[in-house]
């Protein structure tokens, strides 16, 4: 596929990919610091963390697992209702464990909130949370979120892992896409 020609669905880059791998480095420093001495399972969320958790994980200057799990929210359109169903779950037994959950996005943190107290019913040690994005929807959720990339505006966004229709994971910036592409 041709870069320039889904860079040129964009209507603003909203997060270079400087940007976003420096703030990934930081957070990843700290994460380092936090969990020193402690075993640490990365938890990805499949698809849109996927991104996250190369990058992520390969600025960690230690040891960490990874493990994947694919939850689909039922709702209508781009709306999540927090009703969930576990697609792919966790090849890991989590008791005693020190999970980090990566995700990419949060908006309205239904779909967090049900994966946190799914997660907490299994007896880890501890579940925390990673996020690139957050949306302001997301302070309303009782959901603490320990480490956020970035507090973006309230809209759709797309690339580094999120996509619409599936299309534009594979774009290494976030942006906001230009209207001809919904019309
Ligand atoms: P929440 O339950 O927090 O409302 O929804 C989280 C999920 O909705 C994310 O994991 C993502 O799949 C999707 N989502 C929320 N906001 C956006 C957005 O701006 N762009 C994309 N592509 N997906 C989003
Ligand atoms: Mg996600
Ligand atoms: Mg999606």
């Amino acid at each position: 596929m041709d870069p320039r020609h889904i860079d040129g669905d964009l209507e603003t880059i909203l997060l270079t990919e400087e940007e976003i791998q420096g703030r990934l480095a930081e957070m990843a420093a700290e994460i380092s610091r936090d969990y020193e001495g402690k075993d640490l399972l990365l938890l990805g969320v499949l698809k849109g963390a996927v991104m996250v958790m190369a990058d992520l994980s390969r600025h960690l200057p230690r040891h960490a697992e990874q493990d994947w799990m694919a939850i689909s929210s039922y709702g209508s359109g781009t709306r999540s209702s927090g009703v969930v169903r576990i697609v792919k779950d966790l090849d890991t037994d989590i008791l005693d464990r020190h999970v980090l959950v990566v995700e990419d996005i949060i908006d309205t943190g239904l779909t967090l909130s049900w994966l946190v107290s799914n997660l907490r019913s299994r007896g880890p040690a501890s579940v925390e949370i990673c996020t690139l994005l957050r949306k302001p929807e997301a302070e309303k959720t009782p959901v603490d979120v320990n480490y956020v990339g970035f507090d973006i505006p309230n809209a759709f966004v797309v690339g580094y892992g999120l996509d619409f229709n599936e299309k534009y994971r594979n774009l290494r910036v976030v942006g906001t896409l230009a209207p001809h592409v919904y019309t």
